[in-house]
């Protein structure tokens, strides 16, 4: 350690509150130009990553991917949510307890049984479905179940996965076929609650 020995009032030990705020950074500034360089998550810049387009109406907006990505790669990580302590339509379930305000663009990302991203709210990212890649264009969306439990509005779906993909109503992972489920990506709390709904229907046969 640099400063061993030093009398303590001599240390440089106060608290910083930023990483700007270090001596070492005061010669950091910003090339907004070059930024435009790195991957759009680093930064983050959603403008970058997506855009969203609306036929009007609360529940007719949706977002188009401005990237290609392969499958399995990080999208963005989820940043700027708010906890709170109802869960409601807007809300994103990212724990047993945890129901998150995503405060952001994401926000307009639909469910669709044949989902293009993965929503990993333990690591709190979001990631190209790891069974395809993801084309500049493509709608983005997430399997609702993945992240909720019991769904604060279920609804009737339309997200066009074809017969015997769209499970028709979506309500909750804690309301629809396990069996079927099973063929999803999940967050680990909602296969834990899956795996103890199973002990639970077990046991009572
Ligand atoms: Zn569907």
């Amino acid at each position: 350690m640099a400063t061993a020995g030093l009398p303590l009032e001599t240390q440089e030990n106060k608290k910083l509150h930023s990483f700007a705020q270090h001596p070492t950074m005061s010669k950091h500034v910003p090339n907004e130009d070059a930024a435009a360089l790195l991957p759009a998550w680093v930064n983050p810049d959603l403008d970058r990553l997506m855009m969203v387009r609306t036929a009007g109406g609360t529940f007719r907006s949706w977002a188009e991917s401005l990237v290609d990505l392969p499958a399995g790669a990080l999208f963005a990580r989820i940043t700027g949510v708010t906890s709170v302590s109802t869960p409601s339509y807007s809300t994103t379930q990212a724990g047993r307890n945890l129901h998150l305000e995503l405060n952001s663009n994401i926000h307009f990302v639909n469910h669709s049984c044949a989902p293009t991203l993965e929503w990993d709210m333990e690591h709190v990212e979001m990631r190209v479905n790891r069974q395809r890649d993801l084309k500049k264009g493509d709608m983005l969306s997430f399997f609702y179940p993945s992240t909720e439990w019991i769904l604060a509005q279920p609804f009737d779906c339309w997200c066009g996965a074809g017969e015997g993909k769209c499970f028709g109503r979506v309500e909750g992972a804690g309301r629809m076929d396990p069996t079927r489920l099973k063929g999803y990506w999940l967050n680990g709390y909602i296969k834990e609650m899956l795996e103890e709904e199973a002990q639970v229907e077990a046991g009572t046969k």
